[in-house]
């Protein structure tokens, strides 16, 4: 099946937003085996969209829209394309009560042109919004005697790939008559094209199940899809896949299908019943910010110390003023002195730290911008590891402070498992 993007706005032509939608839907097209030949931007303009609706259904077999859907006088998407089938628009009451309750549960009162996005053409497929209020639909029908669609999601990039995920996926699969089932390996620790040189084999001569490697904020993700006439079917060929992804790469891979590396931290310490605590300088709280944000993590998680000044890490940490004195603040010493510390103030199972220089000023010959000690303590191991984190770049604080932040929540994930 051909199926080609098209993307509403006049903000995308501007070049005042990228049009991640785009790549988006490209990518995951792709990975269901759906050629996508074109990709068009077009404005907030009824005449324009409906003249490359034209063109994009003359040559594709569906056309999947996003942007325009919204509530106000120039998001005419819908009812462009209901014009282009020929179709009337209609109160859709499934959708009108949905907002009804959003706009309830959220104590704001529910406008006029609000309601303008629970109508729908008649005889369209509605997909309801879960993280927002404009539903997205389907359109199918008759155009020169073949069947065309036309899909229409929300422009927000958060309902989209919501909503994409959740819903337009099962319909393309039902379109397809085929189940697609995905899975993604994560791994930590390697580089994209390392991992791909030791798998580039498999992910070229293979074209049921398929591997996609992903790079991702210093993680490597590989998604493998299989096809299949049912779940069982295409599940059945995914998982050989996997075992040899998760075999050549075992010091790597920490999870299948898990979201990100807090949740296989929190996971594996729920698993354990072990607790942690984190004592953090150059990363200033954000490992502590990752950990709570998965759901559960007040069951593992004891506290997280921002120590910034030495003061502070000798007064709440017990970092001895001799580590200070004779390695400074960034160093083997000092970063192992603050996880042992925080895991005595936190009575945990394990101690996780960071200190390091995280730029762009601050850097020295001896311990340049990038430079990062991360440690551990716990009654299985106690190390320190330190990171070179500088790619040279000059507005690399952030990047640093968060690729510290991923190194250590693996190095307390790999403590956890040896338990
Ligand atoms: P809303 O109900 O928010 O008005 P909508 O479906 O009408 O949703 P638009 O108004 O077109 O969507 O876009 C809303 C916002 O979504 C834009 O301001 C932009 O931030 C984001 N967005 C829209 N299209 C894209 C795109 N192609 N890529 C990335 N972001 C987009």
């Amino acid at each position: 099946m051909n199926v080609e993007i098209l993307c509403v706005g006049t903000e995308i032509l501007l070049g005042d937003i990228v049009n991640t939608n785009a790549a988006y839907l490209s990518k995951e097209l792709a990975l269901c085996g759906f050629n996508c030949y074109y990709q068009t931007v077009v404005g907030d303009n009824p005449q324009r969209l409906k003249e490359v609706l034209a063109l994009s259904l003359s040559r594709s077999d569906m056309v999947i829209m996003t942007g325009g859907l919204g509530p106000t006088y120039d998001d005419l998407t819908k009812e462009t394309v209901a014009e282009f089938f020929g179709r009337e628009m209609e109160l859709h009451e499934p959708s009108l009560k949905s907002m009804t309750c959003f706009f309830h549960k959220v104590g704001r009162p529910m406008t006029d042109n609000n309601k303008k996005q629970a109508y729908m053409p008649k005889g369209a497929v509605v997909f309801p919004n879960e993280a927002g209020t404009a539903p997205g639909l389907a359109v199918e029908g008759q155009l020169e005697g073949s069947e065309k669609i036309a899909i229409m999601l929300p422009g927000p990039p958060r309902e989209m790939t919501s909503m994409f995920q959740s819903q337009v996926l099962p319909y393309l699969q039902k379109k397809a008559k085929t189940t697609l089932v995905s899975h993604t390996v994560h791994m930590f620790g390697i580089g994209e094209s390392a991992m791909e040189e030791r798998l580039r084999e498999t992910m070229v001569n293979n074209t049921n199940p398929t591997a996609a490697p992903y790079a991702k904020e210093g993680e490597v993700l590989v998604r493998v899809t299989a096809s299949g006439a049912n779940f069982e079917e295409a599940n059945r060929l995914a998982q050989p896949m996997i075992e040899e992804i998760c075999g050549v790469f075992p010091e790597y891979v920490y999870g299948v299908d898990v979201q990100t590396l807090q949740n296989a931290l929190v996971q594996r310490l729920m698993e354990k019943k072990l607790t942690v605590a984190t004592a953090e300088s150059c990363t200033g709280g954000w490992v502590s910010k990752r950990i709570t944000e998965v759901s559960g993590s007040s069951q593992v998680f004891g506290c997280g110390i921002c120590a910034y000044e030495n003061a502070i890490k000798e007064k709440v940490l017990g970092v001895s003023a001799q580590a200070l004195a004779d390695h400074g603040a960034v160093s083997q010493e000092t970063a192992l002195e603050m996880a042992r510390g925080v895991r005595a103030l936190a009575g945990a199972d394990i101690g996780l730290s960071t200190t390091g220089v995280a730029g762009p000023e601050g850097g020295t010959e001896e311990k340049p911008v990038g430079l990062v000690y991360i440690a551990v303590s716990c009654d299985k191991l106690e190390t320190v590891v330190e990171l070179r984190l500088s790619r040279g770049y000059k507005q690399e604080r952030e990047i640093i402070r968060n690729l510290a932040s991923s190194n250590v929540l693996h190095l307390g994930w790999k403590a956890a498992g040896l338990y």
